[in-house]
């Protein structure tokens, strides 16, 4: 790592050295800064880098839907057989912070870094069997720095439904076959609640032996079957993590597995819960490129009162709210999607316009749910301000100039806002599910410990009596306040940690036979 990486100290365990260094490919549909929806991109982005700083060489392949300015044309051209018609790809690439990173060209990525999930059932299928085609054969055919990585010693680490498939192939083309023999694959669950579902005809796009058709099977509850991806997935990879121990427990669960949970009860053995890290130069308020401009401003625990007033009152002036520095500023930043307890926020809403607070919502997704955002600010325009869209500039904004961070949904595999939330010394109150849970210990007044404000069950009322308690503590306890700010600034919510961890299951995977 750089010389300026505060994560660099924290290093807890030295890196691995001789016989346990490993090549690592890790395969996403999302890769920030590149391209991301949420969390997973973030993933992609540092996960690698995590391990890259802990001695193994490390690659990621992602599809290039955008002109992207670092990588470069590597002029490896390859042809792969998706659904019956032949599909050229270019890999482009670059090496950036000790991470390889590969991107794969094709007219079937190209121009949809703001629609990479959109079109129909087939397209997207297509588009992914496409990816892990192309990822699964790099090793073999993409040189980074002269040499290729080659398929000894090798762990692929495959991410959600989109590159489920890639255990799968590794398995029936090559595993099957005497081929790669010593590489193998971990498939991390960032969110189960997306599956890759479809009809039992849908196999034929997925181009594999007739006796593989029984992974992919699942039968319904209400009778019927239906193809499903992420099953073929989980059967296949050698490990499974999913991003918080919380959600490795819920998974397991009818209400959790979304249907899964019975195959992931069968192949516990293989999965293991650990907790997202997050990129601790991308989001930290020392460094923070996005407060340099406008009003806005870097600070750090020393400055935090200051620094974070003026973050305040840059953002009410950038979004037109009155500027006031002593009045509770409350964000939410995220997918409009029901899973995010948007409508939650909606039934608090009256009661929170007879409060004085102001509320910041930033987010894109359901049609329903933006227009949602539009009206409340259309109707409390001295207090609400809906911003639908996708911006990071803003996400930074708003993390750093909010005083508080509602994140009510009702399910979270990991959250990365709540850790965002606290670096910035915004106070984070959540629904206490899988990774929020985990990571938002309550705020305890008797004994000045923890983190934030949970509530138990996804209900208005409650997320009320804890924005309540939150509120009192703000105008009333500034001592408890500054304590609670103070102990998520000074957390390790850095990589490095979660990447030692992701090496105990690549070793657990490469020695098993
Ligand atoms: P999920 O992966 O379920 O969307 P996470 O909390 O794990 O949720 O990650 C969400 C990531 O996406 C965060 O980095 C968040 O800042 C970002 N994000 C979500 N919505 C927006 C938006 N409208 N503009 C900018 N960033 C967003």
């Amino acid at each position: 790592g750089e010389a300026n990486d505060p994560a660099d100290d924290d290093v807890k365990s030295p890196p691995l050295a001789g016989p346990n260094v490993m090549n690592v490919i890790l395969v996403a549909a999302e890769c920030a800064p590149w391209s991301k929806t949420g969390g997973l991109g973030d993933v992609a982005g540092a996960l690698p880098k995590a391990l890259a700083r802990r001695g193994h060489r490390v690659m990621v392949v992602a599809p290039r839907y955008g002109n992207y300015a670092e990588p470069q044309d590597t002029g490896v051209r390859k042809r792969y057989r998706v659904a019956g018609q032949d599909m050229e790809v270019v890999y482009y690439q670059a090496y950036i912070d000790g991470v390889d990173f590969v991107f794969v060209e094709s007219p079937e990525f190209r121009h949809r870094e703001n629609n990479m999930y959109g079109g129909n059932r087939v397209d997207v299928l297509k588009r992914m069997v496409l990816l892990c085609k192309a990822a699964v054969e790099v090793p073999w055919h993409v040189p980074c720095g002269g040499a290729c990585y080659g398929d000894g010693n090798l762990v692929f680490i495959a991410n959600d439904w989109h590159t489920a498939l890639l255990p799968v192939y590794l398995k029936a083309y090559y595993r099957d076959n005497g081929l790669m023999k010593y590489t193998r694959s971990v498939l991390v669950i960032h969110n189960i609640a997306h599956q890759g579902r479809g009809p039992l005809d849908d196999f034929s796009y997925i181009d594999l032996p007739p006796q593989y058709l029984d992974f992919f099977r699942m039968y319904d509850p209400v009778g019927g079957e239906h193809l499903n991806i992420f099953a073929a997935g989980l059967k296949s990879a050698d490990r499974v993590v999913t991003v918080s121990h919380g959600y490795a427990w819920e998974l397991k669960t009818s209400e959790g597995g979304w249907g899964l949970h019975e195959i992931i009860n069968e192949n516990d053995w293989k999965l293991k819960g650990i907790v997202n890290g997050i990129d601790t130069k991308d989001w930290s308020p020392e460094l923070d490129v996005y407060l340099k401009s406008d009003g806005y401003t870097n600070y750090s625990l020393e400055t935090l009162q200051t620094g974070k007033q003026q973050c305040k009152e840059a953002l009410q002036k950038e979004l037109g709210l009155p500027i006031r520095g002593d009045i509770p500023l409350i964000g939410f930043i995220g997918r409009l999607d029901p899973q995010k307890g948007v409508d939650l926020i909606a039934e608090a809403v009256p009661w929170m316009m007879g409060q004085d607070v102001q509320l910041v919502m930033l987010g894109t997704g359901r049609p329903d749910l933006e227009d949602m955002l539009r009206h409340f600010e259309s109707q409390h325009h001295d207090k609400i301000r809906g911003w639908v869209g996708f911006s990071v500039k803003t996400a930074h904004r708003i993390t750093a100039g909010a005083d508080i961070l509602l994140m009510p949904s009702r399910f979270e595999p990991c959250g990365l806002n709540q850790l965002y939330a606290m670096r910035y010394g915004t106070i984070p109150v959540v629904h206490g599910v899988g990774g929020l849970r985990e990571t938002v210990q309550p705020f305890d007044p008797f004994n000045e410990t923890g983190l934030g404000w949970t509530f138990d069950r996804a209900e208005a009322n409650l997320l009320i009596n804890a924005l309540g308690n939150c509120l009192l503590t703000y105008r009333q306890y500034k001592e408890s306040w500054g304590g609670i700010q103070r102990r998520g600034m000074m957390q390790d919510l850095s990589w490095d940690n979660a990447a030692q961890k992701y090496e105990e299951v690549l070793v657990a995977a490469k020695y098993q036979w």
